[in-house]
């Protein structure tokens, strides 16, 4: 496996676990990595919004959360903080308002049945979260979102790599990856590795190493900032969109969207803006301190839906590239792992396939 971010460690955690030698290799800790920037949502509403396969894929994973910080802990000890209790996203404009609702209708004609999410008024609103601001005109509740501790959940995640006696090496950046004879040999950290299969989960990296046995992975940087307050009592019962408040009691706000190449630093404009809008929807948080703030960079493809792939050309390499990968944990390690380990993706993956991005326009 090339990378040991969440989507590299949970593959890899899925295979070892069918009984296969596994290797995870990684890169080293001045990387880039999403999976230690994240804001730790496990989320459904909206996603898959233009593509149905990965709505059922991320409602998949939302069922299959309890069982897998459940097994997780388990087997290593760690518990990574899940709560899934339901998740609200706030609406502070009329734009905001008119657009959340056109998403759910949207989703619901696409999943008839299987679409829980439900818009809620002010008064609504008001029952479940008290102190809300009055620029708070509503929001749309989903009872599968819920939140994790994404740095436990890698932790853990490692941990039960070790404990499958899967082997983790950091510092070993793939530099190169061959096909000849039906297996692959990989150069890395002055070493190789042979394998009869490899699956690229090297996030932003993968795009470079995909082509090297004929997979696509086309993805681009886009960051977002997230501020951390100091603790407070807990008033969250829930993750709140742009707000979650960690069960240690921080506050963690965030959802900036910048298009700013590979710099995953901070902006006082950006943080502004994050700090205002969580001041309007609770106004109580006017005098908290912001302790920390940090900038991570999201894995996007061109149409923002994951990208899964086996070869054609190289038959036993994968590619697994994605948005939320501490929502597809889950489904990641129990469902695409399993499937890898017999020599094929999950069925219905074709929607997946790098291959969207290639169909001619019709003139
Ligand atoms: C600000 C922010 C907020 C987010 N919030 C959420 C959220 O709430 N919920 C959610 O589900 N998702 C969220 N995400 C997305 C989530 O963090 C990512 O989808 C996930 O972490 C991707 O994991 P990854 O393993 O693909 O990539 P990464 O974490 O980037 O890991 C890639 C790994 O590959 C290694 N690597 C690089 N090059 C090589 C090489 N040549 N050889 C070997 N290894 C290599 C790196 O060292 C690294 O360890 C957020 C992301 C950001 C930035």
């Amino acid at each position: 496996v090339v990378g040991g971010g969440l989507v590299g460690a949970a593959i890899g955690w899925g295979i070892a676990r069918k009984g296969l030698e596994v290797a995870v290799l990684d890169g080293g800790d001045a990387d880039i990595r999403a999976s230690r920037a994240n804001f730790g949502l496990v989320w459904v509403q909206g996603k898959g919004d233009g593509m149905p396969a990965y709505a059922d894929w991320t409602r998949r994973s939302a069922d299959l959360w309890k069982g897998f910080a459940h097994t997780l802990s388990e087997e290593t000890g760690i518990d990574c903080a899940l709560d899934q209790t339901g998740g609200i996203e706030l609406c502070l404009s009329d734009d905001e308002l008119a657009g959340k609702r056109a998403e759910i209708a949207r989703m619901k004609a696409a999943h008839p049945g299987a679409y829980e999410c439900e818009m809620l008024d002010r008064a609504e609103l008001d029952d479940l979260l008290p102190g809300l601001g009055p620029a708070v005109l509503g929001g749309s509740l989903c009872p599968r979102d819920g939140h994790v501790n994404p740095l436990l959940l890698l932790r853990a995640l490692h941990a039960g790599l070790a404990r499958e006696g899967a082997v983790y090496l950091a510092g070993h950046a793939v530099e190169a990856i061959e096909y000849a004879g039906g297996s692959f040999t990989l150069r890395a950290g002055g070493a190789s590795f042979a394998g009869l299969r490899v699956v690229i989960a090297a996030g932003l990296a993968s795009a470079g190493l995909a082509p090297e046995v004929g997979l696509d992975a086309p993805v681009r940087p886009q960051r977002g900032q997230i501020l951390v307050t100091e603790r407070l009592r807990p008033f969250l019962d829930r993750p709140v969109m742009p707000l979650r408040q960690t069960a240690e009691g921080t506050l963690l706000i965030g959802d900036s969207h910048e298009d700013v190449g590979m710099d995953p630093g901070t902006d006082f404009g950006v943080m502004r803006d994050i700090a205002a809008r969580a001041v309007a929807a609770f106004p109580a948080l006017a005098g908290v301190r912001v302790l920390r703030a940090w900038g991570g960079l999201r894995i996007l493809t061109p149409d923002g839906f994951p990208v899964y792939g086996l070869s054609e050309t190289c038959p036993g390499a994968y590619v697994a590239v994605c948005h939320s990968g501490v929502t597809l944990a889950a489904a990641h390690a129990l469902d695409l792992a399993p499937a890898i380990a017999e020599g094929h993706l999950p069925g219905g993956f074709e929607a997946f396939s790098a291959r969207r991005f290639h169909v001619p326009q019709a003139s």
